[in-house]
């Protein structure tokens, strides 16, 4: 039967913690990496009576290495050290023992050679009634490629001698995926699940530090599983994940965003087979499907008494108005056109606690849904812990998701009966409809931290639906950023996730003065951003200084009017084209340390503007640091 399974090798912790964290999140079977068990403080078969007891099936140990090809003494060695690797199966009560491809330098690399091992190891597997797998690992010795491990297999010809089969090393090595469907299915003896982000290094370093679950990196992940499921292979389909951020985080929400990653690839399997009008696979429980998103009803502004006015200033040069007042909190609705923005100064509740963490910040955002209680449900299977807030007579009861560093993503209904919400809450105290130079939000770009990036990767894809973009990397000054951008499926909510590398990047100093990763930028669009700025400069909105030589650049790079080009650096307005289109944007300065507004013109441009996030981290920098300069100067005076 195919099932999800989970290598133990992919959590940290202790190998009892594995095994339960593994079977709380659903997973009903397990690969055993050796070293848990010889850092297990108890026998193999108390392994066993536990994962009885967890309802956790033993689908294999692993690995054992070096065995193919070796020339005596070192032979017979190998077939001594195997009979050890039985005994222990036996406590255990699993069958499968997986054996990856040679790395010794002494290995002989002769075929023939190879073959006969194999076919000699799995003829004393079977006196004991085991199997053995074979799995070609991208920098073995003489085997690297799957088919190479397949073509030792066929040679060997055991019927209880099968291919391992490992998603990492096959796209590592850039093998083709195709020729997979041709494989008997009865003769692949185990299929191994790993993504890792489409960047250059070698396989080893690659396979170590950035192997990820299914749908976190940049792999056709759902494309192999089709190859594999063609074979008619019907038994576990297992993560084994490798990456040091993984075994450092608790092992149950390893274990949890493995199962929900997971359960995507299951979704699409299963889309697909049903637009062939086969039959879905339903490999494990099946989810409520994610519902279809309208777009963002607002955001929420957690801030106190004291820091309320410099943000209401900062929301009126922007062009908002209040519009209306809590029945019942001391909390403000500020409207433009289709943007809420929320400002909570209550001094109990959530947005409170948040506020006294992280300071004036976005605390909450609340999406659309064409059908939110089908969403909640999705995200309750998926383990999401939801949130009902406090709430006022008569006041309508939004129910909500933990975002990011604890943030609330609020569940709304797209439709009048959820705009009628406003009503319910406020009073308005003018038109409700504000009109003004902003149109929407054009997308919410959190910091999170970077043991914690791929984690909400994962939450977005299953728990929302969301899809996601290539990871881009790019120079910040004081290290390197990198960045994802998940959208919605119909494309209107679009969040890009940012982490960096280096203690002083503006992503780390942020998540340093923030206490942890959230919103740092608001991106909101206009359709005519000249006039726009020109207006919120007089209104005070001060923007972030863009270098001159920013501007000699780019008249270097595009052929532009001069005076457009002198039109930008006059306001502090950045540009960027595509294949499509042109871009025009700004930043205001940081406020507080903690976020900023980005302003933008896309005139059928879909992209974010990357190639000046460099500039934009750099101007960022240096107003930082005059800050800190000012802060140090006022200290000795
Ligand atoms: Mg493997």
């Amino acid at each position: 039967m195919l099932r999800w399974s989970i290598a133990t090798v992919c959590m940290g912790g202790t190998l009892e913690t594995k095994l339960s964290a593994a079977a709380r999140a659903g997973f009903r079977a397990v690969e055993i990496f050796e070293n848990d068990l010889t850092f297990f403080n108890g026998k193999p078969r108390q392994v066993r009576a536990m994962a009885d007891d967890l309802g956790v099936e033993i689908v294999a140990l692993q690995p054992m290495r070096d065995f193919e090809g070796m020339p005596e003494p070192m032979r017979t060695r190998n077939f001594d050290r195997a009979q050890r690797k039985f005994d222990l199966m036996e406590e255990l009560g699993t069958k499968l023992l997986c054996i990856c491809s040679n790395v010794a330098e002494d290995s002989l690399g002769e075929p023939e050679r190879s073959a006969a091992d194999l076919a000699e190891l799995a003829d004393q597997a079977a006196r004991r009634g085991f199997r053995i797998g074979f799995e070609a690992m991208a920098w073995g010795r003489h085997v690297r490629d799957w088919q190479q491990a397949w073509d030792l297999v066929h040679r060997a010809d055991r019927p209880n001698l099968g291919v391992v089969l490992d998603s990492f090393h096959i796209f590592a090595r850039k093998n083709d995926i195709d020729p997979i469907r041709d494989l008997p299915g009865n003769r692949i003896a185990l299929v191994q699940v790993a993504d890792a982000p489409g960047i250059m290094m070698d396989p080893m370093s690659l396979s170590r530090h950035h192997r990820c679950f299914p749908g976190q990196g940049d792999w056709a992940i759902t494309d192999y599983l089709e190859k594999v499921i063609a074979t008619g292979y019907d038994g576990p389909l297992s993560l084994e994940i490798f990456n040091d951020q993984f075994r450092g985080a608790p092992a149950a929400t390893i274990a949890r965003d493995g199962i929900r990653s997971l359960q995507v690839c299951g979704e699409e399997l299963d889309a697909r087979r049903a637009a062939r009008k086969e039959a879905p696979l339903r490999i494990g429980p099946a989810l409520p499907p994610p519902s279809s998103i309208g777009g963002i009803e607002f955001i929420e502004f957690a801030t106190s008494g004291a820091q309320s006015p410099s943000l209401v200033a900062e929301l009126e040069g922007l062009g908002f108005r209040r519009v209306g007042r809590h029945r019942s909190k001391d909390v403000d609705l500020y409207r433009q056109n289709d943007i809420n923005i929320v400002v909570n100064r209550e001094q109990d509740g959530f947005a409170h606690s948040f506020y006294l963490v992280h300071g004036t910040s976005v605390c909450a955002l609340a999406i659309r849904f064409a059908d939110p209680q089908k969403a909640l449900e999705r995200a309750h299977a998926q383990g999401a812990p939801t949130y009902f807030g406090r709430i006022g007579p008569g006041e309508a009861l939004i129910p909500a998701v933990a975002g990011v560093e604890n943030s609330l993503i609020y569940f709304m209904r797209d439709d009048e009966d959820g705009r009628k919400t406003w009503d319910q809450d406020f009073l308005f105290e003018t038109a409700a409809a504000q009109p003004g130079p902003l149109k929407r939000i054009d997308h919410l770009s959190n910091v999170v931290r970077r043991s914690e990036f791929l984690s909400w990767i994962t939450f977005y894809k299953a728990v929302l639906g969301f899809t996601d973009e290539p990871q881009v990397e790019l120079a910040d000054p004081y290290g390197a950023f990198y960045s994802r951008v998940l959208r919605s499926n119909d494309g209107i909510v679009r969040i890009p996730l940012n982490i960096a590398d280096g203690g002083s990047t503006s992503a780390s100093r942020f998540i340093e003065t923030f206490g942890g990763g959230g919103v740092q930028q608001i991106a909101l669009s206009t359709d005519d951003l000249f006039s726009f700025v020109e207006q919120a400069r007089a209104k005070g909105v001060r923007f972030l200084n863009i270098p001159d030589n920013y501007y000699d650049d780019l008249s270097a790079r595009y052929d532009l009017a001069p005076e457009l080009i002198e039109r930008m650096r006059d306001l502090g307005i950045l540009y960027d084209r595509s294949k499509t289109g042109e871009f025009f944007h700004i930043y205001t300065r940081m406020f507080d340390q903690r976020f900023f507004f980005e302003v933008l013109e896309r005139r059928t441009y879909d992209l974010f503007g990357a190639a000046n996030t460099p500039v934009r981290l750099a101007a960022q920098a240096s107003e930082q640091d005059a800050a800190l300069q000012d802060r140090a100067s006022l200290e000795i005076d």
